[in-house]
Protein backbone atom coordinates (compact mmCIF):
# COMPACT_ATOMS: atom_id res chain seq x y z
CA UNK A 1 0.00 0.00 0.00
CA UNK A 2 0.93 3.58 -0.97
CA UNK A 3 0.09 6.82 0.67
CA UNK A 4 0.81 10.41 -0.48
CA UNK A 5 0.49 13.48 1.64
CA UNK A 6 0.00 16.76 -0.25
CA UNK A 7 1.84 19.94 1.09
CA UNK A 8 1.60 19.41 4.80
CA UNK A 9 4.01 21.71 7.25
CA UNK A 10 7.03 19.53 8.21
CA UNK A 11 9.68 21.64 9.78
CA UNK A 12 8.32 25.32 8.74
CA UNK A 13 7.90 24.24 4.83
CA UNK A 14 4.95 22.64 2.58
CA UNK A 15 6.40 18.86 1.92
CA UNK A 16 5.04 16.02 0.18
CA UNK A 17 5.36 12.91 2.07
CA UNK A 18 5.72 9.40 0.11
CA UNK A 19 4.93 6.55 2.48
CA UNK A 20 5.53 2.77 0.27
CA UNK A 21 4.24 -0.16 2.73
CA UNK A 22 5.97 0.87 6.26
CA UNK A 23 8.43 3.38 5.22
CA UNK A 24 8.45 6.94 4.32
CA UNK A 25 10.21 6.77 1.04
CA UNK A 26 10.51 10.63 -0.05
CA UNK A 27 9.49 13.88 1.67
CA UNK A 28 9.81 16.59 -0.98
CA UNK A 29 8.67 19.75 -2.16
CA UNK A 30 6.54 17.71 -5.01
CA UNK A 31 5.90 14.23 -5.17
CA UNK A 32 4.35 13.19 -8.61
CA UNK A 33 4.37 9.62 -7.85
CA UNK A 34 0.45 8.06 -7.69
CA UNK A 35 -0.29 6.46 -5.01
CA UNK A 36 -3.29 4.11 -3.30
CA UNK A 37 -4.21 7.15 -0.75
CA UNK A 38 -3.70 10.52 -1.33
CA UNK A 39 -4.04 12.95 1.87
CA UNK A 40 -4.18 16.29 1.31
CA UNK A 41 -1.97 18.09 3.82
CA UNK A 42 -3.84 21.33 3.16
CA UNK A 43 -3.84 23.25 7.04
CA UNK A 44 -2.03 20.55 8.53
CA UNK A 45 1.43 19.62 9.80
CA UNK A 46 3.04 16.36 10.07
CA UNK A 47 4.84 15.79 13.14
CA UNK A 48 6.75 12.18 14.09
CA UNK A 49 3.98 10.78 16.52
CA UNK A 50 4.92 10.24 20.25
CA UNK A 51 6.75 7.33 22.25
CA UNK A 52 4.87 6.27 25.50
CA UNK A 53 8.05 5.09 27.48
CA UNK A 54 6.02 3.72 30.57
CA UNK A 55 2.79 2.35 30.83
CA UNK A 56 -0.02 -0.83 32.10
CA UNK A 57 -2.00 -0.49 29.03
CA UNK A 58 -4.94 -2.55 30.62
CA UNK A 59 -5.18 -0.12 33.60
CA UNK A 60 -7.78 1.83 31.53
CA UNK A 61 -10.04 -0.76 33.31
CA UNK A 62 -9.51 0.93 36.75
CA UNK A 63 -9.57 4.33 35.50
CA UNK A 64 -11.05 6.49 38.44
CA UNK A 65 -11.36 3.50 40.68
CA UNK A 66 -9.17 4.30 43.75
CA UNK A 67 -7.86 8.01 43.22
CA UNK A 68 -6.68 9.75 45.94
CA UNK A 69 -4.39 7.48 47.92
CA UNK A 70 -0.97 7.17 48.89
CA UNK A 71 1.32 4.53 46.72
CA UNK A 72 1.72 1.57 49.20
CA UNK A 73 -2.29 1.29 50.12
CA UNK A 74 -3.15 2.22 46.71
CA UNK A 75 -1.12 -0.89 45.25
CA UNK A 76 -2.17 -3.04 48.12
CA UNK A 77 -5.42 -2.67 48.91
CA UNK A 78 -7.05 -1.46 45.70
CA UNK A 79 -4.84 -1.73 42.82
CA UNK A 80 -3.46 -5.64 43.09
CA UNK A 81 -6.73 -7.14 44.74
CA UNK A 82 -8.78 -6.11 41.91
CA UNK A 83 -5.90 -7.27 39.35
CA UNK A 84 -6.25 -10.71 40.70
CA UNK A 85 -9.51 -10.61 39.72
CA UNK A 86 -8.99 -9.51 36.17
CA UNK A 87 -9.59 -12.85 33.28
CA UNK A 88 -7.80 -13.02 30.09
CA UNK A 89 -10.60 -11.04 28.23
CA UNK A 90 -10.72 -8.10 30.83
CA UNK A 91 -7.27 -7.15 29.82
CA UNK A 92 -7.54 -7.90 26.16
CA UNK A 93 -10.34 -5.15 26.42
CA UNK A 94 -8.61 -2.76 28.36
CA UNK A 95 -5.72 -3.03 26.40
CA UNK A 96 -8.06 -2.41 23.45
CA UNK A 97 -9.43 0.27 24.85
CA UNK A 98 -6.06 1.99 25.75
CA UNK A 99 -5.01 1.46 21.82
CA UNK A 100 -8.00 3.80 21.13
CA UNK A 101 -6.82 6.37 23.14
CA UNK A 102 -3.53 5.87 22.20
CA UNK A 103 -4.36 6.38 18.29
CA UNK A 104 -6.64 9.32 19.20
CA UNK A 105 -3.74 11.08 21.09
CA UNK A 106 -0.81 10.38 18.34
CA UNK A 107 0.36 7.95 20.37
CA UNK A 108 2.33 4.73 18.10
CA UNK A 109 4.29 2.67 20.46
CA UNK A 110 3.99 2.17 24.35
CA UNK A 111 6.00 -0.15 26.73
CA UNK A 112 4.04 -2.17 28.49
CA UNK A 113 4.21 -4.35 32.05
CA UNK A 114 1.41 -6.07 33.05
CA UNK A 115 0.12 -9.79 33.61
CA UNK A 116 -1.20 -12.00 30.40
CA UNK A 117 0.69 -9.81 28.20
CA UNK A 118 -0.23 -11.85 25.19
CA UNK A 119 -3.64 -10.22 25.39
CA UNK A 120 -1.99 -6.66 25.02
CA UNK A 121 -0.16 -8.28 22.36
CA UNK A 122 -3.23 -9.08 20.59
CA UNK A 123 -4.93 -5.71 20.97
CA UNK A 124 -1.88 -3.79 19.97
CA UNK A 125 -1.52 -5.85 17.20
CA UNK A 126 -5.49 -6.10 15.86
CA UNK A 127 -5.38 -2.17 16.41
CA UNK A 128 -1.79 -1.66 14.41
CA UNK A 129 0.51 0.21 17.00
CA UNK A 130 3.74 -0.73 17.81
CA UNK A 131 4.49 -2.16 21.06
CA UNK A 132 7.32 -3.37 23.56
CA UNK A 133 5.80 -6.02 25.84
CA UNK A 134 7.02 -7.04 29.45
CA UNK A 135 6.46 -10.83 31.19
CA UNK A 136 5.96 -9.40 34.74
CA UNK A 137 8.14 -10.52 37.09
CA UNK A 138 6.55 -10.17 40.97
CA UNK A 139 7.51 -12.30 43.99
CA UNK A 140 3.64 -12.94 45.61
CA UNK A 141 1.97 -14.16 42.29
CA UNK A 142 2.91 -17.65 40.71
CA UNK A 143 2.57 -16.08 37.05
CA UNK A 144 5.67 -13.67 37.73
CA UNK A 145 7.73 -16.49 39.10
CA UNK A 146 10.78 -17.50 36.82
CA UNK A 147 9.81 -20.91 35.99
CA UNK A 148 6.56 -19.56 34.72
CA UNK A 149 8.31 -16.60 32.47
CA UNK A 150 10.54 -18.99 31.04
CA UNK A 151 7.66 -21.27 29.89
CA UNK A 152 5.36 -18.31 28.92
CA UNK A 153 8.09 -16.82 26.64
CA UNK A 154 8.84 -19.76 24.71
CA UNK A 155 4.72 -19.81 23.65
CA UNK A 156 4.30 -16.52 22.60
CA UNK A 157 4.50 -15.55 19.23
CA UNK A 158 3.97 -11.82 17.67
CA UNK A 159 4.43 -9.99 14.66
CA UNK A 160 8.45 -8.55 14.86
CA UNK A 161 7.03 -5.62 13.01
CA UNK A 162 5.03 -4.36 15.47
CA UNK A 163 5.54 -6.27 18.83
CA UNK A 164 8.77 -6.89 20.98
CA UNK A 165 8.79 -8.22 24.03
CA UNK A 166 11.10 -7.62 27.30
CA UNK A 167 11.19 -9.19 30.43
CA UNK A 168 9.97 -6.72 33.77
CA UNK A 169 11.32 -7.20 37.18
CA UNK A 170 8.25 -5.03 38.92
CA UNK A 171 10.47 -3.40 41.41
CA UNK A 172 13.23 -4.02 43.81
CA UNK A 173 10.63 -4.08 46.85
CA UNK A 174 8.49 -6.51 45.41
CA UNK A 175 11.22 -8.91 43.49
CA UNK A 176 13.94 -10.76 45.26
CA UNK A 177 17.29 -10.57 45.02
CA UNK A 178 17.72 -13.96 43.51
CA UNK A 179 14.91 -13.69 41.22
CA UNK A 180 16.42 -9.86 40.03
CA UNK A 181 19.72 -11.70 39.68
CA UNK A 182 17.85 -14.60 36.93
CA UNK A 183 15.99 -11.85 35.24
CA UNK A 184 19.11 -10.34 34.30
CA UNK A 185 20.94 -13.45 33.44
CA UNK A 186 17.47 -14.71 31.50
CA UNK A 187 17.00 -11.34 29.70
CA UNK A 188 21.11 -11.40 28.75
CA UNK A 189 21.09 -15.69 27.42
CA UNK A 190 17.67 -14.31 25.24
CA UNK A 191 19.14 -10.88 24.36
CA UNK A 192 16.10 -8.73 25.37
CA UNK A 193 15.57 -5.66 27.16
CA UNK A 194 14.29 -5.40 30.89
CA UNK A 195 11.86 -2.53 32.45
CA UNK A 196 11.46 -1.75 36.26
CA UNK A 197 10.01 0.30 38.32
CA UNK A 198 13.51 2.06 40.09
CA UNK A 199 13.62 4.48 42.80
CA UNK A 200 9.88 5.77 43.01
CA UNK A 201 9.71 6.87 46.47
CA UNK A 202 11.76 8.11 49.49
CA UNK A 203 10.15 4.57 51.15
CA UNK A 204 11.45 2.54 48.15
CA UNK A 205 15.34 4.45 48.84
CA UNK A 206 14.80 4.12 52.81
CA UNK A 207 13.48 0.27 52.75
CA UNK A 208 16.25 -0.66 50.43
CA UNK A 209 18.95 1.17 52.57
CA UNK A 210 17.95 -0.61 56.04
CA UNK A 211 17.47 -3.95 54.05
CA UNK A 212 20.97 -3.94 51.60
CA UNK A 213 22.96 -0.94 53.14
CA UNK A 214 22.67 1.04 49.60
CA UNK A 215 20.57 2.80 47.51
CA UNK A 216 18.83 1.41 44.82
CA UNK A 217 21.11 1.79 41.63
CA UNK A 218 24.00 0.47 44.21
CA UNK A 219 22.19 -2.26 45.01
CA UNK A 220 21.18 -3.44 41.35
CA UNK A 221 24.68 -3.05 40.53
CA UNK A 222 25.68 -4.56 43.24
CA UNK A 223 24.08 -7.54 41.81
CA UNK A 224 25.10 -7.41 38.59
CA UNK A 225 21.73 -6.51 37.31
CA UNK A 226 22.31 -3.00 35.56
CA UNK A 227 23.54 -2.97 32.03
CA UNK A 228 22.27 -1.60 28.68
CA UNK A 229 19.25 -3.48 28.43
CA UNK A 230 17.80 -1.85 31.44
CA UNK A 231 14.93 0.80 30.96
CA UNK A 232 14.11 2.17 34.19
CA UNK A 233 10.57 4.22 35.30
CA UNK A 234 10.15 6.98 37.27
CA UNK A 235 14.27 7.15 38.62
CA UNK A 236 12.73 10.17 40.91
CA UNK A 237 14.98 9.67 43.83
CA UNK A 238 18.43 9.01 42.30
CA UNK A 239 21.16 11.06 43.68
CA UNK A 240 24.42 12.06 41.90
CA UNK A 241 26.55 8.54 42.28
CA UNK A 242 22.91 6.96 41.23
CA UNK A 243 23.28 8.75 37.89
CA UNK A 244 27.14 8.28 37.62
CA UNK A 245 26.18 4.39 37.74
CA UNK A 246 23.27 5.00 34.93
CA UNK A 247 25.36 6.65 32.81
CA UNK A 248 28.35 3.83 33.08
CA UNK A 249 25.97 1.24 32.60
CA UNK A 250 24.02 2.66 30.08
CA UNK A 251 20.93 2.52 31.92
CA UNK A 252 17.61 4.22 29.84
CA UNK A 253 15.40 6.27 31.99
CA UNK A 254 11.93 7.26 31.78
CA UNK A 255 10.13 10.34 32.97
CA UNK A 256 6.50 9.88 34.14
CA UNK A 257 5.74 13.28 35.43
CA UNK A 258 1.78 13.16 35.86
CA UNK A 259 2.05 9.84 37.56
CA UNK A 260 4.91 11.09 39.93
CA UNK A 261 2.79 13.94 40.81
CA UNK A 262 -0.54 12.48 41.15
CA UNK A 263 1.12 9.66 43.40
CA UNK A 264 3.05 12.58 45.44
CA UNK A 265 6.47 10.47 45.17
CA UNK A 266 7.88 13.77 47.15
CA UNK A 267 10.55 14.27 44.34
CA UNK A 268 11.39 15.22 40.55
CA UNK A 269 13.36 13.35 38.67
CA UNK A 270 16.88 15.47 38.37
CA UNK A 271 16.52 16.52 34.39
CA UNK A 272 19.63 18.37 34.91
CA UNK A 273 21.81 15.67 35.86
CA UNK A 274 20.54 13.78 33.40
CA UNK A 275 20.56 15.85 30.16
CA UNK A 276 24.58 16.77 31.99
CA UNK A 277 25.29 13.18 30.97
CA UNK A 278 23.37 12.29 28.12
CA UNK A 279 21.45 9.50 29.81
CA UNK A 280 19.00 8.60 27.39
CA UNK A 281 15.46 9.61 28.36
CA UNK A 282 11.96 9.22 27.31
CA UNK A 283 8.55 9.91 28.36
CA UNK A 284 5.96 7.79 30.12
CA UNK A 285 2.39 8.68 30.70
CA UNK A 286 2.29 5.24 33.74
CA UNK A 287 -0.91 3.86 33.95
CA UNK A 288 -4.55 4.60 33.90
CA UNK A 289 -5.17 4.21 37.48
CA UNK A 290 -2.11 6.94 38.50
CA UNK A 291 -2.31 9.39 35.66
CA UNK A 292 -5.57 9.09 34.61
CA UNK A 293 -4.99 9.32 30.80
CA UNK A 294 -2.70 7.91 27.82
CA UNK A 295 -2.68 11.25 26.70
CA UNK A 296 1.24 12.52 26.09
CA UNK A 297 0.17 15.98 25.09
CA UNK A 298 -0.49 16.30 29.14
CA UNK A 299 2.66 14.82 30.03
CA UNK A 300 5.15 17.25 27.41
CA UNK A 301 3.19 20.16 29.03
CA UNK A 302 3.01 19.20 32.78
CA UNK A 303 7.03 17.77 32.60
CA UNK A 304 8.18 20.93 31.29
CA UNK A 305 5.93 22.99 33.60
CA UNK A 306 7.13 20.66 36.76
CA UNK A 307 10.97 21.44 35.50
CA UNK A 308 10.62 25.28 35.25
CA UNK A 309 8.77 25.29 38.81
CA UNK A 310 11.25 22.80 40.56
CA UNK A 311 13.92 24.96 39.51
CA UNK A 312 12.54 28.09 39.53
CA UNK A 313 13.97 28.83 36.29
CA UNK A 314 11.84 29.07 33.46
CA UNK A 315 14.29 28.33 30.62
CA UNK A 316 14.70 24.77 32.04
CA UNK A 317 12.84 22.22 29.58
CA UNK A 318 11.81 24.37 26.46
CA UNK A 319 9.03 23.44 24.62
CA UNK A 320 11.41 21.93 21.63
CA UNK A 321 13.23 19.84 24.30
CA UNK A 322 10.46 18.04 25.60
CA UNK A 323 8.94 17.22 22.29
CA UNK A 324 11.77 16.08 21.05
CA UNK A 325 11.77 13.59 24.30
CA UNK A 326 8.15 12.59 23.55
CA UNK A 327 9.69 11.85 20.26
CA UNK A 328 13.14 11.31 18.24
CA UNK A 329 14.65 10.93 21.89
CA UNK A 330 11.94 8.18 22.70
CA UNK A 331 12.39 6.34 19.35
CA UNK A 332 16.24 6.07 20.50
CA UNK A 333 15.46 4.41 23.27
CA UNK A 334 13.52 1.83 22.30
CA UNK A 335 15.93 1.46 19.18
CA UNK A 336 12.86 2.53 16.88
CA UNK A 337 13.75 3.49 13.24
CA UNK A 338 11.15 6.58 13.58
CA UNK A 339 10.74 9.72 15.56
CA UNK A 340 11.47 12.54 12.67
CA UNK A 341 9.67 13.02 9.31
CA UNK A 342 12.75 11.40 6.98
CA UNK A 343 13.41 9.53 4.15
CA UNK A 344 14.08 5.71 5.00
CA UNK A 345 11.73 5.66 8.58
CA UNK A 346 9.38 3.85 9.72
CA UNK A 347 5.90 5.65 8.29
CA UNK A 348 4.72 6.65 11.88
CA UNK A 349 3.75 10.10 12.10
CA UNK A 350 0.47 12.57 12.49
CA UNK A 351 -1.18 15.27 10.79
CA UNK A 352 -1.86 17.87 13.18
CA UNK A 353 -5.21 20.09 12.36
CA UNK A 354 -3.40 23.41 12.16
CA UNK A 355 -7.32 25.38 12.06
CA UNK A 356 -7.63 24.16 15.40
CA UNK A 357 -8.35 26.67 17.92
CA UNK A 358 -5.80 25.58 20.40
CA UNK A 359 -2.73 26.06 17.64
CA UNK A 360 -3.78 29.48 16.19
CA UNK A 361 -1.77 31.56 15.74
CA UNK A 362 1.23 29.81 13.95
CA UNK A 363 4.15 32.03 15.66
CA UNK A 364 5.37 28.53 17.34
CA UNK A 365 4.14 25.32 16.29
CA UNK A 366 5.94 23.53 18.76
CA UNK A 367 5.23 25.71 21.09
CA UNK A 368 1.92 25.52 20.95
CA UNK A 369 1.73 21.27 20.39
CA UNK A 370 3.75 21.14 24.02
CA UNK A 371 1.50 24.37 25.52
CA UNK A 372 -1.53 24.51 24.31
CA UNK A 373 -2.87 21.83 22.48
CA UNK A 374 -4.69 18.48 23.26
CA UNK A 375 -5.31 15.32 21.54
CA UNK A 376 -8.11 16.52 19.56
CA UNK A 377 -5.57 18.58 17.33
CA UNK A 378 -4.64 15.04 15.75
CA UNK A 379 -6.68 14.54 12.78
CA UNK A 380 -4.76 11.41 11.41
CA UNK A 381 -2.36 8.67 12.92
CA UNK A 382 -0.63 6.52 10.93
CA UNK A 383 1.85 3.70 11.87
CA UNK A 384 3.91 1.31 10.13
CA UNK A 385 2.33 2.89 6.64
CA UNK A 386 -1.33 2.03 7.55
CA UNK A 387 -3.86 5.01 8.10
CA UNK A 388 -5.20 4.06 12.12
CA UNK A 389 -6.80 7.41 11.96
CA UNK A 390 -8.15 9.89 9.97
CA UNK A 391 -10.75 13.24 10.70
CA UNK A 392 -10.53 11.62 13.80
CA UNK A 393 -12.56 8.68 13.13
CA UNK A 394 -10.72 5.09 14.02
CA UNK A 395 -12.78 1.57 12.60
CA UNK A 396 -14.43 0.17 15.49
CA UNK A 397 -14.28 2.73 18.19
CA UNK A 398 -18.09 2.64 19.54
CA UNK A 399 -17.40 -1.18 19.83
CA UNK A 400 -14.34 -0.84 21.54
CA UNK A 401 -15.59 1.20 24.05
CA UNK A 402 -19.36 -0.87 24.77
CA UNK A 403 -17.26 -4.18 25.09
CA UNK A 404 -14.28 -2.16 27.33
CA UNK A 405 -17.38 -0.49 29.56
CA UNK A 406 -18.73 -4.15 29.92
CA UNK A 407 -15.19 -5.76 31.11
CA UNK A 408 -14.73 -2.52 33.54
CA UNK A 409 -18.11 -2.88 35.47
CA UNK A 410 -18.23 -6.59 35.81
CA UNK A 411 -15.26 -6.11 37.41
CA UNK A 412 -15.78 -3.40 39.71
CA UNK A 413 -18.80 -5.57 41.22
ZN1 LIG B 1 4.23 1.94 36.31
Amino acid sequence: MSILIKAALVENKRKDIYIEDSRIVEVAESITTEADHKISGKSKAAIPSFVNGHTHAAMTLLRGYADDMELMPWLEEEIWPTEAKMRKEDIYWGSKLACLEMIKSGTTFFNDMYWEPEQTIRAAEESGIRSLIGLLMIDFDKRGSPGEIKKRLSGISHNKHLTRLSIDPHAIYTVSKENLAWAGDFAAKNSLPMHIHLSETRDEVEDCINKHKMRPVEYLESIGFLEQRVIAAHAVWLNETELDICKKRGVRLIHNPVSNMKLSVGNVINYKGITARKIPLALGTDGCSSNNSLDMFDDMKIAALLQKHHNTDSTVLPANEIFDIATVSGAKVFSLNSGEIKEGNDADLLLINLKNNLLVPHHNIISNIVYSANSECVDTTICNGRILMQGRKVEGEEEIIEKFNEHAASLAR
